[in-house]
C-alpha cells in the first residue's frame, strides 16, 4: 500500500463545555462548520485525553504527548522552549531562563515586575546584556514581547537546578538564586552576578535615562524564572522515521518543534493571535507537504477566545478556521492522512485549560468510516475511535497511513 503523508492540525484549546449563551451547545457544536463536518462524515472520530485522565495540560506538554513523546520523561521547562522558539541555538549543557525587564531601586527592591509594561527600547536594552562573559560563561540575551525576554547561559559545569530570582511580588528585594543541588553552585553564582550586573548596566542605559526623564518606569533589572536545560530527547525523524515541518503560532511550541529537530516554517502575517493569516498558514502546509512526510499545523486563536471567556468570539473563530480549511482539503483530497483535534480544552466558562477530553477526527484514503455526522465534542464521542491517549495519536496516524511494519510473521 502506498504510504500517505501526515498532516496534524491542532486548534489550540478548541474543545469546550456547554454554554447557556449557545442554548447548551459548545462553540464547536454551535459553529457552522461544513468542512470539518464533511471530514468527520468521511473519516473516523473519537475523543482524546491529551496527556492522561484528569491531567490539565499545558500547550507544551500536550504537544509533546501528541507528537508521540512521554511529557513526564522529556519535559524540559519553559525557559528552554521559549529560548529555542525565539531562534536561540540551544545545545546540551546550556541553561535557559524566562526573564522580565523590571524596575528596581538601587537596593534591588522591585518596584514594578514589568517595568510599566515596557515595549519600546527593549531591543537596545537586550543588546547591552547580550554576549557578556561572567567567568567562562557567555550570556545570550534576547528580548521577546513587551517586558518579556529570555536568557541562555553557555559554558561548562552549568545546571538548571537553581532557584529563581523573580520574587513574583512588588516591594520585595530581588531573590538570591540558590543551588537546589550541589552541581548548580556555579550557575547560582553566575545568575546572581548577572542580576547585579544587569542593574549596573541597565540603570544608566540611554533608553532608561530617557524613560526616567519622561516619567516612565525604567527597565533596569532582569528577573529570571523557569530555568530549563536541553533534554536527551530523540529527534522526530529518529523517533518516527519521518522528515517533519511545523507551522506554529506560539513561541513555546515553536521551541519544542526546534528541540525535536522539526523545521519551523515562518509564515508572513502569522501573529499567534486571532488576527493571524489563516490562509497563509494553510498554503504553507500544502507547500510543506511537498517536501516533508509530516506537517504540524498549529492554530492559536481558539485558545485566546477560551481564556477571554468569549463564547460568541470562539464560535465565530472556529467558523473562520473551517472556511480556511476548505481550500486545503480541496487541494489535498484524500492523499494525505489528516488529523484534526485540539491540544486541550479551554472552556470559556473556566477561562483556562481543563482536564476534559478533546474531539478528534482522522481522514484519509481508503479508510473505514463511522456514523458521526458533525464534528463536535458530543458527536465525536460516539465515533469508532473511542477515547485514546494523546501519545497514541502518532501511532494511530502512522498505522492508517501505511508507515508501520507488520509485528510478527
Ligand atoms: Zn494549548
Ligand atoms: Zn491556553
Amino acid at each position: 500500500m502506498a504510504r500517505m503523508k501526515l498532516l496534524m492540525i491542532i486548534c489550540d484549546g478548541m474543545a469546550d463545555r456547554p454554554s447557556e449563551e449557545l442554548e447548551g451547545r459548545t462553540p464547536l457544536d454551535a459553529a457552522d462548520t461544513p468542512v470539518m463536518d464533511r471530514l468527520a462524515r468521511e473519516g473516523q472520530c473519537g475523543m482524546m485525553n491529551p496527556i492522561g485522565t484528569g491531567i490539565v495540560p499545558g500547550s507544551d506538554t500536550a504537544h509533546l504527548s501528541l507528537l508521540g513523546y512521554d511529557p513526564y520523561r522529556y519535559y524540559c521547562g519553559r525557559g528552554t522552549l521559549e529560548a529555542a522558539g525565539l531562534g536561540i541555538d540551544m545545545e546540551k549543557g546550556d541553561v535557559a531562563f524566562r526573564c522580565n525587564f523590571a524596575t528596581s531601586d538601587k537596593d534591588l527592591r522591585v518596584l514594578d515586575r514589568r517595568a510599566g509594561r515596557i515595549s519600546g527600547g527593549t531591543v537596545e536594552l537586550a543588546k547591552a546584556l547580550d554576549g557578556r562573559m561572567i567567568e567562562d560563561v557567555r550570556v545570550i540575551f534576547k528580548e521577546a514581547v513587551e517586558h518579556r525576554s529570555v536568557m541562555v547561559l553557555k559554558g561548562t559545569g552549568l545546571s538548571s537546578e537553581v532557584s529563581e530570582t523573580d520574587p513574583h511580588k512588588e516591594g520585595e528585594i530581588v531573590w538570591t538564586a540558590k543551588a537546589l543541588k550541589p552541581e548548580a553552585e556555579k550557575t547560582a553564582r553566575i545568575l546572581n552576578e548577572f542580576t547585579r550586573m544587569s542593574f549596573d548596566i541597565l540603570d544608566k542605559h540611554p533608553v532608561n535615562l530617557d524613560r526616567k526623564e519622561k516619567g516612565l518606569l525604567p527597565g533596569n533589572i532582569i528577573l529570571s524564572r523557569g530555568p530549563g536545560d536541553v533534554p536527551d530527547i530523540p529527534s522526530f525523524s529518529v523517533k518516527h522515521g519521518m522528515e517533519a515541518g511545523a507551522i506554529v503560532g506560539i513561541t513555546l511550541v515553536k521551541g519544542l518543534c526546534r528541540i525535536l529537530g522539526m523545521e519551523v516554517i515562518e509564515v508572513d502575517g502569522a501573529t499567534g493571535g486571532a488576527d493571524t493569516n489563516l490562509a497563509g498558514k494553510m498554503d504553507a502546509a500544502i507547500n510543506a507537504l511537498i517536501e516533508k512526510d509530516f506537517v504540524l499545523l498549529h492554530i492559536k486563536g481558539t485558545d485566546v477566545f477560551g481564556h477571554d471567556g468569549d463564547v460568541a468570539g470562539k464560535k465565530e473563530y472556529i467558523q473562520k478556521v473551517d472556511a480556511s480549511l476548505g481550500p486545503l482539503v480541496e487541494k489535498l483530497g484524500d492523499d494525505v492522512l489528516l488529523a484534526l483535534t485540539a491540544d486541550h480544552s479551554t472552556p470559556t466558562s473556566v477561562k483556562d485549560h481543563a482536564s476534559d477530553t478533546v474531539p478528534l477526527l482522522v481522514h484519509g484514503r481508503g479508510m473505514r468510516f463511522d456514523n458521526v455526522q458533525k464534528f463536535s465534542e458530543t458527536e465525536a464521542a460516539g465515533g469508532m475511535l473511542g477515547t485514546i491517549n494523546g501519545q497514541e495519536l502518532m501511532p494511530l496516524m502512522k498505522g492508517l497511513a501505511g508507515w508501520v511494519d507488520k509485528f510478527g510473521a
